[in-house]
């Protein structure tokens, strides 16, 4: 469906809070936002997404998310989609229904001091070290998959980074371990992951 700057269930919040921003530059975006057709609204959002998550509104769905290995941030808000569809799937097919209760978020950033450059997925666990915590600080509830929200609907590339994160539950590095677990996990799925349904 597609929205427009009135009815937007995502962006709408931080569009009316930011109608009389302190910048002139974000006040005519939000201005121009509410003249845009749906069509127009759709190409703005990715835009403003990045905005809203450099300044979320007060009580946001938008999270950031810091421990010692990684820096998300991150949307809470999420219909379910086909990923919640192929998590389900890969579950079942590949860890016997074994694998806890996990949320999968799109993330507008994630930074990890393990792996140089911008990682495109991540597995976040509630307990994952926290050397320097400040009271207010955002934590996690239960597990979380977080994918870059550059890949939303970019598929097999998005189930292919899904699948990724859940076999890191097995293994978290990346060594021959983990590519055995990748393996096994592609042999059960028949590698449609790779290629695509069809
Ligand atoms: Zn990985």
């Amino acid at each position: 469906m597609l929205y427009t700057a009135e009815n937007d269930p995502e962006l709408g919040t931080w569009l009316r809070h930011n109608a009389d921003s302190k910048s002139p530059f974000i006040r005519t975006l939000v201005e121009a936002a509410k003249l845009a057709s749906p069509g127009e609204y759709t190409a703005l959002q990715r835009a403003l997404r990045r905005f809203r998550a450099s300044d979320p509104e007060p009580d946001s769905s938008v999270h950031t998310l810091v421990t010692d290995a990684y820096k998300v941030v991150f949307n809470e808000q999420k219909e379910l989609d086909h990923l919640d569809v192929a998590f389900t799937r890969f579950n079942a097919s590949v860890f016997d229904n074994a694998f806890p209760e996990t949320k999968i978020r799109y993330a507008s950033s994630i930074v990890s001091q393990e792996e140089p450059g911008w990682p495109i997925g991540l597995f976040a666990l509630p307990d994952d070290p926290v050397t320097y915590r400040a009271p207010s600080q955002f934590r996690l509830d239960v597990p979380h998959i977080f994918i870059a929200e550059k890949l939303s609907g970019v598929a097999p590339v998005d189930e292919w980074v899904l699948l990724h994160e859940m076999c890191h539950y097995k293994v978290p590095n990346h060594g021959p371990d983990f590519i055995a677990q990748v393996k096994q996990a592609l042999d059960a799925t028949g590698w449609r992951t790779l290629i695509g349904s069809f």
